[in-house]
């Protein structure tokens, strides 16, 4: 009895704690993927927790994408991953394409996943824009091959920003409809980790829209490749209001871009915002956009030195992905073969 209390609340107390978290190779790694994703993967490092981090070039090619670019950008990211403090000796590094367990998971998805959830995913209609007829299949299906992505491997935890939160609940609603259906209780109901000062990064452009690696203007992000000179200028001319910093959260309500400043300041500082508004209470935007530059500065520029360091042995990050994809491989094939007995598919 106590036994089933305990299994209804907390569902994955049966699982091994495993992290898994994914990130496009589509070019621009920008501020947002550092504050939301990479830096926070660097940080839980130290937890003990197995982390498993993927390129996720198949998600890439769901709009276009030139051969060569996406080559040098699954190894840029490779690259990203490594100088953001992702050491691929702790954590298991690689590009999802390497590992067929991903794809062969996501059609027994798609066959769960309803067609009606899909429709529902604000990402689609926001990538897909008035387009949608259009649009890849690939583009719709994204969202099942993501929890293919995550269930392959029995993750319990997903840590992401905040514009994943939609699809980290179809993942949630595919691991609970595949265990009804099959009267098992396979999968984990993964929880998604949405965390810190920084999990949506505004564009510098508009503080309405995220800032985004697919977003046309390069002046709406930081890219971690950018010089001390351009990440200053793109600060410089980010787009504020006239009025100047307030004493109190509270008065950033229904000011998107100042907030934006005051949240990126502080993730990169390791503060909280209420911290950053007490220290710069009052301030001009033509005062704390300097120190924010500043601080992005340093804080960014051993990233990007890092990261074409890494870039001139190509060799030894194709070992580094490969090397990768071998130790997933070895959680991911009796996960799938499991699934593939669930389901009853013959493996003679
Ligand atoms: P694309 O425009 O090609 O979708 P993207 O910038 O959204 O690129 P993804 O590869 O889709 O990047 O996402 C990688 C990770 O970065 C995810 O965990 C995502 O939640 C996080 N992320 C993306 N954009 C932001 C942002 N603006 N702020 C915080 N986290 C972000
Ligand atoms: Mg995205």
């Amino acid at each position: 009895m106590s036994d089933a209390v305990q299994t209804q609340s907390t569902p994955n107390a049966a699982f091994t704690p495993r992290v898994f978290s994914g990130i496009q190779p589509s070019g621009n790694l920008h501020l947002g993927n550092y504050l939301g994703a990479l830096k926070r993967f660097a940080d839980a490092q130290e937890q003990g927790i197995e982390s498993i981090y993927c390129m996720v070039d198949l998600h890439a090619i769901t709009v276009w994408q030139d051969p060569a670019d996406l080559a040098r950008a699954t190894r840029e990211l490779c690259a990203g991953f490594i100088a953001a403090g992702v050491d691929p000796e702790k954590s298991i590094l690689f590009n999802q394409s390497q590992v067929p367990e991903h794809t062969q998971m996501a059609w027994i998805f798609n066959c769960v996943a309803r067609m009606g959830w899909m429709q529902r995913m604000t990402q689609f209609k926001d990538k897909a824009d008035k387009n949608a007829q259009n649009a890849s299949l690939g583009l719709f299906a994204y969202p099942a091959l993501m929890a293919a992505d995550i269930l392959v491997y029995h993750a319990t935890h997903v840590p992401v920003g905040e514009d994943q939160k939609q699809h980290l609940e179809l993942t949630r609603d595919i691991a609970t409809k595949f265990n009804h259906d099959y009267g098992v209780d396979f999968f984990p109901i993964t929880e998604p980790v949405i965390e810190g000062a920084a999990t949506r990064v505004m564009s510098f452009r508009d503080g309405t829209k995220k800032m985004s690696k697919s977003d046309p203007s390069d002046m709406s992000r930081i890219n971690l490749t950018d010089d001390a000179d351009a990440i200053a200028k793109k600060i410089r001319k980010a787009k504020t209001d006239p009025d100047p910093l307030p004493d109190s959260l509270e008065g950033l309500r229904d000011r998107p871009e100042a907030m934006n400043l005051v949240n990126i300041y502080a993730a990169l500082a390791d503060l909280t915002p209420e911290q950053v508004i007490a220290e710069h209470a009052g301030q001009q935007f033509g005062t704390f956009k300097p120190s924010l530059a500043d601080l992005a500065v340093a804080k960014l520029s051993p990233i990007s030195t890092e990261m074409s360091r890494l870039m001139q042995d190509q060799g030894e990050i194709d070992r580094i992905l490969g090397r990768g994809a071998e130790r997933a491989r070895e959680i991911a094939t009796p996960i799938l073969h499991k699934t593939y007995d669930i389901v009853g598919m013959i493996r003679s």
